[in-house]
């Protein structure tokens, strides 16, 4: 039998990561709450009134047209050019260590994660859409990253380009995006619960239908050389990895997963009750790889990527205190 604590240890740790990064985002998001009472003039403690580049990280749309601006160009457009770092280290992270950003960092991931546990308890199980509409529906992500794609990076313009990132539209990007979680409109509340719901009953249901992102990242992680093997000689074929999975995946009858669905969350690795049976492996190396190598291998890839955007100077916005006390006024004419 397997060393089952370091095992389940490893998906502790991984709840420990994602409660952190949880955690993080929304003191970021607080700060940055505090952040606009304060420019409109409201006292509030002005040191924990802070606008971190962090919450750009919620811009990836925006941050798909700065990309088409690097790639003309070749400058990082100075307006909220963490948007961009944050979205190339993601994309980094799942092109060589697979969707490690999804199960390891991203917060919605983990609302969903918590939303499906929950589901769990209180109906004993997840449910599974059937199958014949589960393949369509999961199509229905890269439609959406088709129609982002084809809008952005293939149809606009370059002039189009440069003056989106001029405009007060995108300077004021983040206090919308900000207002879109604490001014819900009845129609965001109703879909936020609705994916709520869902979630409740289905595991992953907005990152396995609908995140676009979630699809761009599992295309990249096809490149990735890290992917679940499994020993087919010492394989009892219990399937415990498969009913793990939250990605439903066969694991039990595939001899290495590269499944654009896989999201390295080890789950099935901790399943399994055999020794060196089932574990994330590298392409060029047969031994099993020490547990701690995959996790520390997305978190050193975010702190890179992260850590290369602040000491290039492509970090912090150009955006002064003074540009947010002339553009707040015209936030309500700037969101149409
Ligand atoms: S195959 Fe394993 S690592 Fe991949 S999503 Fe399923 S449980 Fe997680
Ligand atoms: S849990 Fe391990 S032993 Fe059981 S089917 Fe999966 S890989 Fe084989």
């Amino acid at each position: 039998m397997r060393n089952r604590g370091a095992a389940e240890g490893i998906v502790a740790v991984r709840r420990v990561v994602q409660g952190f990064f949880l955690g993080f985002i929304l003191l970021v998001g607080t700060r940055f709450a505090l952040f606009i009472r304060y420019v409109e003039g409201e006292a509030v403690f002005s040191s924990l009134a802070q606008r971190s580049p962090g919450v750009e990280g919620f811009l990836p749309i925006g941050a798909l047209v700065s990309l088409k601006h690097w790639l003309q160009s070749g400058q990082i457009h100075p307006v909220h050019p963490a948007a961009l770092v944050i979205f190339l280290t993601i994309c980094l992270i799942c092109l060589l260590a697979r969707k490690g950003f999804c199960s390891w960092l991203c917060p919605v991931g983990t609302l969903s994660e918590w939303a499906h546990r929950l589901g769990r308890r209180l109906w004993g199980r997840n449910f599974r859409i059937w199958r014949w509409l589960d393949l369509p529906l999961r199509g229905g992500k890269y439609l959406l990253l088709l129609f982002f794609v084809k809008l952005i990076l293939l149809d606009m313009p370059g002039e189009a380009v440069a003056a989106f990132l001029a405009s007060p539209y995108w300077a004021v990007s983040d206090i919308k995006m900000l207002h879109f979680f604490t001014r819900m409109s009845l129609t965001t509340l109703t879909v936020h619960l609705a994916l709520t719901g869902l979630s409740l009953f289905y595991a992953n249901f907005w990152c396995r239908y609908l995140c676009p992102y979630g699809a761009l990242l599992g295309l990249l992680s096809l490149a990735s050389p890290f992917r679940i093997r499994r020993d087919i000689e010492g394989c009892t074929g219990c399937r415990r990895c498969s009913a793990a999975c939250p990605s439903f995946l066969p694991v039990h009858v595939k001899k290495e997963v590269r499944s654009p669905e896989c999201t390295g969350c080890l789950s099935c690795v901790a399943a399994c009750p055999e020794r060196a049976i089932l574990q994330m492996a590298l392409p060029f190396r047969r031994e099993p790889l020490p547990l701690f190598v995959y996790p520390a291998t997305v978190l050193l890839l975010y702190g890179l990527g992260i850590g290369a955007g602040m000491l290039t100077g492509h970090w912090q916005s150009s955006l002064t205190l003074a540009d947010y006390q002339r553009l707040l006024p015209l936030l309500d004419l700037l969101a149409h």
